[in-house]
């Protein structure tokens, strides 16, 4: 169970990360999450939640509350849901000083952060490296307790550090013990993959079913599938693989733009992008990833068709005869970014992304998308995809990462013409 604790959290002032950063973390060590639960600072209802996911978890992980003011509860009612008492710790305390006494507050720890230096009896003390609150962790019953601080700064490493080495493999697994696959699904509607994995379950003759779970991101599906035997999640994957295409469905929880990036990274290539509907986002993308500098050149956005003509050196004349949207055009643009930036691959991205300008022979969703490269090689293909603007155009910036893909790996790229749905 993943108690999270704080009123800002349960009545939904800020957004709680911690359930996908525990969840997703906690998945990979093969603990599947049985519910979270969003609690307010207020110790009754904290403390009757947290002895209710005492009794039903192996494993009950509260975060927040455990700062030095008053509204911060967790120390005290998890000693309470343990039946034990807070006990002052010496070696926390003298942490606490430390770390006062090496930063700007040298003038002294205010009384308040006295409280910090306390845990419940018997509990293990988890070192907080980049803030004041220690967690901690002990045994209540047969289930492990689990207290980290609220700022996910804090809570992240502390995880990582100190949390999970104690849970694998041992705790909390009992009960579970099952195999999970965790693949990708790219540019397929939800309901296109809902159907095609019920199907799947249909024409597998096997006892015990393989169930699934999609969680829909930005530039993605991630899919989750479990039950069953392994040789039947494989069997689901794989077919899944066929109905959908080798190119869109993928094993692993890895970004498209990641893939791209480590095959760049890999051969020592670098990138650059022509933008036009996606407005920057395949930049964003790219640069979101740490160490985007060796692989990434820059990109233009050219919007308007004067700059297109301008920056890309795409002729007036040809877009006034195919129009911005059109092969013609987005292989103009590659060829023109290539010689702007100089970069071994140059990806061009022009499209309708509506949810106005779309005409009968270009509709809404039509995108055209060339990828380049230095040494010769070319591919050029038009996609159509469904659905609003927003999801035009991050589906069009996954399009152009598969693109390029292709294009460096020699994958066959006719599996993207025909998108599912
Ligand atoms: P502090 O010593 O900072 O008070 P704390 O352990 O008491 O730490 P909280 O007071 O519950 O933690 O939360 C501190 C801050 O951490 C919150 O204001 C919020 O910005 C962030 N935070 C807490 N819980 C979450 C969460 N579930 N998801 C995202 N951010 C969170
Ligand atoms: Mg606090």
């Amino acid at each position: 169970v993943l108690l999270a604790v704080g009123t800002e959290l349960s009545e939904g002032v800020i957004l709680n990360t911690h359930f996908r950063f525990l969840g997703s973390a906690l998945q990979a060590l093969g603990i599947s999450v049985l519910k979270g639960v969003q609690v307010p600072d207020e110790a009754g209802l904290f403390e009757a939640e947290l002895r209710m996911s005492l009794d039903q978890a192996d494993l009950v992980i509260v975060t927040g509350g455990l700062g030095p003011t008053s509204d911060d509860l967790t120390r005290e009612v998890a000693a309470r849901a343990a039946g034990v008492s807070l006990e002052f710790r010496d070696e926390l305390w003298r942490q606490l000083l430390e770390r006062y006494a090496g930063g700007t507050l040298a003038a002294g720890i205010p009384a308040s952060n006295r409280k910090q230096a306390y845990i419940p009896a018997g509990f293990d003390a988890l070192a907080n490296s980049r803030g004041t609150a220690p967690g901690f962790c002990g045994a209540v019953g047969k289930s492990l307790l689990v207290a980290l601080p609220g700022p996910p700064a804090e809570l992240e490493p502390m995880f990582l550090e100190q949390v999970v080495a104690r849970l694998a493999p041992g705790a909390g697994q009992e009960g579970t013990g099952q195999e999970v696959l965790v693949g990708n699904v790219l540019l397929s509607p939800e309901s296109v993959l809902e159907e095609t994995l019920q199907r799947l379950r249909r024409e597998d003759l096997q006892e015990g079913e393989v169930r699934w779970g999609t969680r829909v991101a930005d530039d993605r599906i991630v899919l989750t599938l479990r039950g069953g035997s392994k040789q039947q999640q494989e069997r689901m994957f794989r077919g899944l693989c066929e109905e959908l295409g080798p190119l869109l469905v993928r094993r692993a929880d890895e970004r498209p733009v990641e893939r791209l990036f480590e095959i760049l990274r890999t051969r020592g290539l670098t990138v650059s992008f022509a933008e036009s509907c996606t407005g920057g986002l395949l930049c964003k993308l790219i640069t979101d990833l740490p160490g985007s500098s060796q692989v990434f050149r820059g990109g233009i956005v050219a919007y308007d068709n004067e700059l297109k003509t301008r920056l890309l050196k795409v002729p007036k004349a040809l877009l006034g005869r195919y129009g911005a949207v059109s092969r013609e055009a987005a292989e103009a643009m590659s060829a023109g970014l290539l010689s702007a930036t100089h970069s071994t691959l140059g990806v061009a991205v022009t499209c309708i992304a509506g949810p106005a300008g779309g005409t009968e022979e270009k509709p809404v969703g039509t995108v055209w998308i060339s990828g380049r490269t230095a040494s010769g090689l070319h591919l050029c293909i038009d996609f159509h995809l469904r659905g609003s603007r927003d999801m035009v155009r991050r589906r069009s910036a996954v399009a152009a990462l598969l693109v390029a893909e292709c294009l460096l790996t020699g994958a066959d790229a006719s599996g993207l013409r025909q998108l599912p749905g």
